[in-house]
């Protein structure tokens, strides 16, 4: 452990008692003996403590302190009197432990069933769920209610708990106050009410055959929903059943008796890991278990975080079968494992939601070409490892428990080239596997890869210099770009008018042609717009070169932004493929102009955030217009100034595009932007891409999907449409449990992704995630996952924050912390003691939650610039969990002593593996340099009295002074510090697939202020620190 002397006892305000110090509990402490509401740590506000925080005392306000305030410890509870008073307009303090009415009233604590809404549950959104899951065309992977008067049963009970949506309300989600507005624009996943575009829009290769159900009028009319749902599922699998040559009737056996009968199942004779032993609880699972539910008192265990990068808990599954589990890199769950009843869920007051990346470069993906690719004939579900061979000849299905038939071909296997033993055939054995899908899988010829790329070439975006860039980037990986043969390329620019060039064969150089009526946008030659790359990749070079220089002098200020989008939209209507825009203003001209909502004055304001939600819905009815025909839009942001984030992001949000952000970014002004710019775009021009593709998630009957988040559109209750899919894109889904699962030892969940590849070859990847069903409190805790459930809980905020506010957000965050540690101590502890309790796996959910708090995306009181939250709240819906920690929770290390003890070794290059550190102030020292990780910037600050050899054997300068201000790159010196901390530092890079900007600062540089506001376990004018939010949350939990 770093001392924690330092900085404090520099400074010569701080001394050892300061308040952030050791968590030393003093008896005056103990709620107990306090009696806890009427001893509030003291809430000391600022001045007094706040010297001995920081190292330096100016840092937040420049207000000196000399005039040492009585030294505050958290740990003596100060006389009221030495509270300062807040003034009235003074920072939002929302946990005051002395006022928990006042900011909480509004979002009840802890009603049974109704508490800390983050996404508002209201009725119209259970109506929406309904509509969709009614009258969906697509919706073919639920259990198959029949017209089958034997399948009557299964039938019914369905379709009432289809109808009465109780369930929906999880732990996380209440009837509480209802903000959401039904409809409004931002609802960020339509519960599906289907909008005109989703009905009118004919169906494309994508979707019929991932699904192979496509039957029944199209749209079917709401009066028919009921019966459609119960007689159109027999013949939703002919797709299937006509490749096998089967005839439609359903076997009675497997469904008469679907959901009860498992345990026996499961004691037939196995055949391999796909059965179920029945004794699986009682497998040896029991210290793992008992480790996770150890009983923590967090106002005593100072130190939690673990040395190095916390891996995610394993599923208590018997080890047969979680060796064959999904990674969960790809697909995780908040619960590992999964309450029997949506009631035990209620209880629990965790959130049940799955975390997926489904698309995630993988160093290892088997790939299976098969002209059948074996699925169950009711729900679709793809076989996976988790079925069960009742014979060499059936399997049941692991979702809805149908048998069918193994298909002769599926009888050899091609890996060990034998015969009859179906469940070693890959599909059985990898979690994760991908399909070359058949001809029956595609409408229309796989689509070629098509990049249309739309730059903003106002006077503005030629003086950031940023085209030079993207013409250099593009000019360099032009043969890089996904594709083959077939792949099409075209560019257009604008700004009052939109330009169009001409790249066709043939033409001695590019011609532009400009539109400049925008009302009613058209285009000038169609043909010769989007061209074949390898035969015009001459003219496309020859306008990459000269793009940059044709409008140096223009003096244009407008930039019609929509227009260009709508021409981008005709232009690649016919094909499909991805949109590319480049943007360095607010559009004000033309259909999508914008007016600047931010008010600078409110950037620091402690109420609520204004504007979180687009000021028109055009870029969202676009951006379905897109997705409807195959298109995505990525938009780069790159401006000094306001950009209405916030609208413009619904154009990627919706067609499953990506959003970047360089705010304040200049080519020769601001080279470290320019540089995190250039690498960006290089990962992003030859990343992996998937072109028309949907997502399904299937899950075992029972359990259904809530809500998505991510980009995308949803097209019915568990289908995602993406225009695009690259390997970037993380998706998160929360699940309501709607039956109960109580004949059930396992479910599973399984993932499956339809995509044409660049190569134009039609594929499906599959993950499938198998997880026991406990039914005791105790064992749901036990598999709780600490990260995973802080994922979904910022995606459901951040929905939050746009339908209610964000103060509601910020509520139901801390909220959700205090409710699930209640329902621990009420529900699973048998022994009452004082203090915070949580069992180990959770000991981390305070300190996340109050992350969450300070993170850009829900700060308050803090200078934030809109767009800085907006794009904050954007990663945290789209960002894969592995990318995302870091931005929530930043990791520190120390550098200046780095060893190689304990390093890694990666291909041949030792990556010294430094210990992780709280962060707080009290872990630096001024003797030292300390690396802190945000995902996407790395801070190495430099103590003043740093270590000499650091200064010179690492960044090569003689002292302390002689640090640059700005100093973006570690230089490249032969000896061993050096190579260690590039070592480190690149290896560090290397964990993400966006280059995050290395900044080196010392006490006097700019991004100082970055540094120190992640130091989230200290207090600050206007937010809590850790022990201080502990406090509060440990008194609402004792109520
Ligand atoms: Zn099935």
């Amino acid at each position: 452990m770093m001392s924690n002397s330092g900085i404090n006892s520099q400074n010569g305000t701080g001394g050892s008692s300061h308040v952030n110090g050791p968590f030393q509990i003093p008896a005056t402490l103990n709620p107990q003996a306090q009696g806890c509401v009427a001893a509030p740590p003291g809430f000391p506000t600022m001045s007094p403590s706040k010297a001995s925080l920081l190292p330096d005392q100016d840092y937040y306000t420049p207000r000196p302190y000399q005039s040492a305030p009585p030294r505050v410890s958290l740990y003596h509870s100060p006389s009221s009197s030495s509270v300062p008073s807040r003034p009235p307009e003074g920072p939002l303090q929302p946990f005051s432990p002395a006022k928990p009415a006042v900011h909480n009233h509004r979002v009840p604590l802890s009603p049974p069933l109704q508490s800390s809404p983050i996404v508002p549950v209201s009725n119209s959104l259970s109506q929406h769920h309904q509509q969709p899951r009614t009258g969906d065309p697509y919706m073919d992977n639920q259990v198959t209610p029949s017209s089958n008067p034997g399948f009557s049963q299964p039938s019914m009970a369905y379709s009432s708990g289809n109808v009465t949506p109780p369930s929906f309300c999880n732990a996380l989600q209440s009837s509480g106050p209802p903000p959401a507005p039904a409809g409004n624009i931002l609802m960020p996943v339509p519960r599906r009410i289907p909008t005109a575009h989703d009905i009118t829009r004919a169906p494309t290769s994508s979707d019929q055959h991932e699904m192979g159900t496509m039957t029944g009028p199209y749209p079917p009319q709401p009066g028919q929903m009921n019966k459609k749902a119960s007689t159109a599922y027999p013949s939703l699998v002919p797709g299937y059943q006509s490749m096998l040559g089967t005839p439609q009737t359903l076997p009675m056996h497997p469904l008469t008796q679907p959901y009860s009968s498992l345990p026996q199942q499961y004691c037939q004779p196995s055949v391999g890991p796909a059965q179920l032993s029945p004794t699986m609880s009682t497998l040896s699972l029991q210290s793992q278990t008992s480790e996770a539910l150890r009983v923590m008192n967090l106002l005593q265990e100072r130190t939690l975080l673990p040395p190095g990068p916390i891996p995610a808990p394993t599923p208590c599954l018997p080890q047969d079968l979680q060796k064959l589990n999904c990674s969960p890199e790809v697909f995780r769950s908040t619960l590992t494992s999964i309450p029997q009843t949506q009631s035990l869920l209620n209880k629990a007051k965790l959130p049940l939601g799955l975390l997926l990346h489904p698309f995630k470069d993988l160093s290892q993906l088997p790939v299976v070409t098969s002209s059948t690719i074996v699925r169950c004939r009711s729900c679709r579900t793809y076989i996976n490892p988790f079925v069960s061979f009742l014979d060499q000849r059936r399997w049941k299905c692991n979702l809805c428990y149908r048998v069918n038939d193994v298909p002769e071909e599926f009888m050899y296997n091609p890996v060990s080239k034998s015969y009859g033993e179906p469940h070693k055939r890959p599909e059985v054995q990898n979690a994760t596997i991908e399909f070359i899908a058949p001809s029956e899988y595609m409408l229309r010829p796989p689509q070629p890869a098509v990049y249309l790329f739309l730059l903003d070439v106002s006077h503005n975006a030629v003086e950031t210099g940023y085209l030079d860039v993207v013409c250099q980037s593009l000019l360099e990986n032009l043969n890089s770009l996904p594709g083959d043969t077939r792949t099409k390329i075209g560019f257009v620019t604008f700004d009052s008018m939109i330009h169009f060039y001409n790249l066709q064969d043939g033409l001695s150089q590019p011609q532009m042609l400009i539109v400049s009526d925008l009302e009613d946008i058209f285009l000038p030659t169609p043909d010769s717009l989007l061209v074949n790359l390898s035969e015009c990749k001459e003219l496309v070079r020859d306008l990459l070169k000269s793009l940059p220089q044709m409008f140096t002098k223009t003096m244009e200020t407008h930039s019609a932004l929509g227009p260009a989008l709508q021409a981008a939209f005709k232009l690649m209507s016919p094909t499909g493929g991805r949109v590319t825009v480049f943007q360095t203003q607010l559009p004000n001209l033309g259909v999508g102009a914008l007016k600047s909502r931010e008010d600078p004055n409110q950037r620091a304001s402690a109420k609520d955030v204004q504007h979180l939600s687009p000021a028109t819905d055009f870029y969202k009815k676009l951006a379905l217009d897109c997705s409807g025909q195959q298109v995505a839009v990525d938009l780069f942001l790159l401006s000094a100034q306001y950009c209405d984030l916030a609208t413009l992001g619904c154009i990627s949000r919706y067609s499953a595009g990506s959003v970047y952000f360089y705010p304040s970014y200049h080519s020769q002004h601001n080279p470290a932007q320019t540089e995190r710019f250039q690498k960006d775009l290089k990962r992003y021009l030859t990343r992996k891409i998937g072109f028309e593709a949907v997502m399904r998630i299937r899950c075992t009957k029972g359990l259904s999907i809530h809500t998505f988040h991510g980009n995308f559109f949803v097209r019915s209750t568990d289908l995602l449409s993406l225009p695009n899919v690259n390997p970037d894109a993380g998706f998160a889904v929360q699940m309501s449990i709607e039956e109960n699962l109580m004949d059930m030892q396992v479910v599973s969940f399984q993932a499956a992704l339809l995509y044409t590849s660049s190569k134009g070859e039609r594929r499906i990847r599959v993950h499938t995630m198998c997880l026991p069903v406990v039914n005791s409190m105790s064992d749901i805790f036990a598999g709780a996952d600490v990260q995973a459930i802080i994922g979904l809980l910022a995606s459901m905020a951040v929905d939050r924050s746009v339908t209610a506010s964000l103060s509601d957000a910020r509520d139901a965050m801390t909220n959700a912390a205090i409710d699930s540690l209640m329902s621990y101590r009420t529900s699973v502890l048998t022994m009452q003691q004082p203090g915070l309790l949580a069992p180990a796996c959770l000991c981390l959910f305070p300190l996340y939650i109050l992350a969450l708090l300070k993170q850009k995306a829900f700060r308050t009181g803090t200078s934030t610039r809109l767009d800085d939250r907006v794009f904050a709240m954007c990663q945290l819906k789209y960002q894969p969990l592995a990318y995302l920690m870091p931005m929530i929770h930043p990791s520190l290390y120390r550098l200046d002593d780095l060893t190689d003890e304990g390093a890694l070794n990666v291909s041949d290059c030792t990556i010294p593996q430094p210990r992780m550190l709280q962060l707080t102030v009290e872990k630096l020292s001024r003797d030292g340099a300390f690396l802190m990780d945000t995902g996407s910037d790395l801070y190495l600050w430099v103590g003043r009295n740093c270590n000499p050899s650091f200064l010179s054997q690492v960044l090569g300068v003689q002292n302390y002074v002689n640090v640059p201000l700005n100093m973006n790159l570690l230089p490249e010196l032969d000896t061993a510090e050096s190579t260690r901390t590039r070592a480190f530092i690149g290896w560090l890079k290397e964990q993400r697939p966006f280059y995050p900007v290395l900044h080196i600062i010392r006490d006097e540089s700019p991004h100082k202020t970055s540094f120190m506001q992640n130091m989230i376990e200290d207090r600050t004018e206007s937010a809590l620190s850790y022990y201080e939010f502990l406090l509060h949350v440990q008194q609402q939990v004792s109520k």
